[in-house]
Order: C-alpha cells, then structure tokens, then sequence
C-alpha cells in the first residue's frame, strides 16, 4: 500500500459515496467512479477518460487502487485456474477459477489461514497470519475479470479462511459484489461458506443475505467437536437454530450443508442415517455437497473408496435430499477444496492465535 492515499478499491458503493463527498465531489461522480472502478476494471485513474480532469487530479493525488500482486499464475488441463497472491510478511493466498461451458465460479479467499483449525483442512493447519482486507478479497474479483476470457458468473467466500471471522471486511466485498454498478452479481449466486460461526450468520443475515453454505461434516456433537472445534462453542442446535433462522431472509430456500467425506471416520451408513436424523428434527430445509476428502502432505486422514461414497449420497438421497458429490478439479495444480494452503515462506511470522473455546455440555 502506498503511504498517505485512501486505497478505494475495497470500498463498498456507500463507502465511495462518503469518501467523493467528503472530498468536496458530487455524489453522482462517486457511481461514475465505481463502474470505472469494477466494471471497466481500470486502475488507473488518468485514463478514466469521462471523468472531469480535475477530479481525476485530486483522484491521482489523494487516492490509490492496490490490491495483492500476483506470485503465481497457474492453469490446470481440466481448464482450472489458481492464483498465488502474495499477503506479505511471507504469507500468501489463493484464488481458484471454476469453469462451467461459457461461465464459472471463482472461489475467493478470506484471510490468510484460518483460526479455527479443522483437522482435515490444510488451510486450518497452517494457522492464522491475518484477515484480507475489503480491497483484498474484492480484488481477488477484479484480478480474474481482468485476466479471465469469460466473466466470473458465481463467487463462492471458499477459499482460505472463515470469512464470518472477518465480516467487517467481507461486507463491503460482497456490497461490491452485488452492486449493479460494479460486479451486478445476484445474491443467489454469491455463496458465503461457513464453519459455523453463529452470531455472525445472524449478522449476515441482518446485513447481507447472500446464499449461504454450511460446512458440517459430522452428523452428532462429539464427532463435530472434533472435526470442527468451533462446534465446542456453538454446537448443533445452536447452528440449526441459526441456519433456520437464516432462511428467512435468505435468496435461496435451502442452506447447502457442506459434508467431507473422511474415510471410516464420518463416512458409515450410520453416519448418514444419524445425519437425515438431525435433519428431521431440526427442520432446516437442505441440500448436500458431499466433498471426498482431498489429501494434503500433512493430513492423517484417507478419502473414502467410491462405493462407500455412493453409498453414503445414495442414503441422503433416499430420505429426500438433493445431493450432490464434488468432482475434483485442478487436481495437477492443488486447486481443490481444502488443498488452498498458500505457499508460506516463513512461518516464524504466523502467529498461531486459536478461537477461544466454551465448552458445552
Ligand atoms: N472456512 C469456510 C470456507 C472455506 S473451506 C468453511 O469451512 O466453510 C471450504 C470448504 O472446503 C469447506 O466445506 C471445508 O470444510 C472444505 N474442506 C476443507 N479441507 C478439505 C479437505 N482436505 N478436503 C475436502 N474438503 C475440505
Ligand atoms: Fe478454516 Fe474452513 Fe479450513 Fe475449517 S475448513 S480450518 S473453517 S478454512
């Protein structure tokens, strides 16, 4: 970032408005802005040639359009693409481009690590360096419209990171993302993707309905405990309660529930039987994504033979669910779910802060 400028890239439309007016501008060169901004994809303000040139003077003077610079760029057979974009400090990120016919879907990161340490994640084995700020996790956006031959149709909050830990910056993100005049993407084709972090989907919720998906992988609070220690803070009545709640106000009529397949840990009949009893009683209205558990160097555990697989969506599917299995794509790059671990130089500069957690009983 360069000292002294305002860097406009990660504000949300209101937050541009404020800062033009507060420059003495007028509102209406604020949306002017913006679509230079997001849909032109411009970073150079000398060459947003409607602009007065005043106000683009003041523009150079004042203010900055900075986000990560690019490490790597990566394209896998299967047409999957995945970004390395350096954080700083030794620490990076990734962005993963998803493609489907004529569109595709970007899985954006959040933070940089994640604190709440899912077992099999390798994200969550990393630890934590630190949140992305709004400018960050939008420009992760702006980079693949720029770079890509079609424009990115789906944005999923997938990547690295527990976006509802770092709402604060993925709000402005997702105004962008939704704004007509910038991304102009539909609420139900942005997806925020969650471990479960209670309060915040009720700020969501409040905030920013987008659809929502929930990653559960486990059907009974002691086998959650484990997989996902935040469920030791929130555990599965109080997630449901949350997600039903959610459901009010969300644009799709269902929560995705999100279900890693570990093989003999969580992926038994039984497991699935328990999983369509918790459905039932909670009364949440659902789809699965069954993801088979992509391997990482460090992980303890196996992904779980295809017949045990089919077996497991097979019971979903049975008791009425709509279920579907995770292709894996980009494999020749490690662009799978779970495998975004970034490229971390120097570990002496991540600080391993862990949520605190309450026990429930
Ligand atoms: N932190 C958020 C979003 C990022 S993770 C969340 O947990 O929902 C995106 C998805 O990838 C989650 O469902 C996560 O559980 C899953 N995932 C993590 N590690 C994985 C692995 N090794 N194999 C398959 N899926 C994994
Ligand atoms: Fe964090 Fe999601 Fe990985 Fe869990 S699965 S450690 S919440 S990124």
């Amino acid at each position: 970032m360069t000292p002294g400028l305002d860097n406009l890239l990660g504000q949300s439309p209101a937050g541009l408005r404020a800062w033009v007016e507060a420059q003495g501008e007028k509102p209406f060169r604020a949306t002017q802005l913006l679509k230079w901004i997001h849909q032109q994809r411009c970073t150079d303000f000398s060459a947003m040639s409607n602009l007065a040139k005043p106000f683009r003077e003041m523009l150079s003077a004042r203010a900055t359009l900075e986000s990560l610079p690019i490490l790597r760029d990566l394209q896998s057979a299967d047409g999957t693409r995945k970004w390395l974009l350096d954080a700083g400090n030794g620490n990076a990120i990734e962005t993963v481009f998803i493609p489907e016919d004529d569109r595709g879907t970007l899985c954006v990161s959040s933070q940089a690590g994640c604190t709440v340490a899912c077992t099999f994640c390798s994200t969550g084995h990393q630890g934590f360096a630190r949140n992305l700020n709004a400018a960050e996790i939008i420009g992760q956006l702006h980079m693949a419209d720029r770079l890509l031959p079609h424009p990115v149709s789906n944005v999923v909050m997938m990547g690295m990171g527990e976006p509802l830990l770092n709402l604060d910056a993925v709000l402005p993100a997702l105004a962008l993302m939704l704004d007509d005049n910038a991304y102009g993407l539909s609420r139900r084709k942005v997806t925020v993707s969650t471990s479960g972090i209670v309060p915040q989907m009720d700020r969501l919720a409040a905030e920013c309905p987008v659809a929502l998906a929930v990653s559960l992988h486990a059907p009974t609070d002691a086998m959650r405990d484990v997989l996902v220690p935040i469920n030791r803070k929130y555990p599965l009545r109080e997630l449901m309660a949350a997600c039903r709640a959610y459901l009010e106000v969300a644009p799709r009529d269902f929560i995705t529930f999100e279900y890693v397949l570990l093989d003999g840990v969580n992926d038994q009949a039984e497991h699935a039987y328990q999983l369509l009893d918790l459905m039932e009683a909670s009364g949440v209205k659902a789809k699965f994504n069954l993801i088979p558990f992509n391997p990482f160097p460090q992980s303890e555990y196996r992904k779980p033979r295809p017949e045990a697989i089919r077996r497991f969506g097979q019971i979903l599917i049975d008791g009425g669910f709509v279920t579907t299995t995770r292709k894996t794509r980009g494999d020749d790059i490690d662009a799978a779910c779970g495998q975004l671990a970034g490229e971390i130089q120097d570990r002496t500069q991540i600080t391993q802060r862990r949520i605190p957690i309450v026990q429930h009983d």
